[in-house]
């Protein structure tokens, strides 16, 4: 019980760190405050889902461009290379 209530104090210790970085430049610590909590309450409320970008299809053969997986899009493979070289 007290490693868990210390993981959760230390990551919202590190939350609350960002949260200093980024609204630094307000120059005012009462503001500051508030940007903070209002930015720690949408980050953590239950009712916004998790937004992960979509990751970009190839237009010939809709499969993912990333090479992080593993069946991604060869197509730039299969194209003939254009000779942009000066002559
Ligand atoms: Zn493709």
């Amino acid at each position: 019980m007290g490693l868990l209530s210390e993981q959760c104090i230390e990551s919202t210790h590190a939350d609350y760190n960002r949260y200093d970085r980024i609204y630094a430049s307000t120059g005012n610590k009462l503001k500051l405050l508030e940007y903070s909590m209002k930015q720690n309450l949408l980050e953590h409320d239950a009712r916004i889902a998790p937004f992960t970008p979509t990751k970009r299809r190839c237009s010939i053969c809709n499969k993912y461009i990333s090479k992080s997986i593993i069946d991604h899009c060869n197509c730039t493979k299969l194209l003939p290379q254009t000779n942009n070289s000066p002559p």
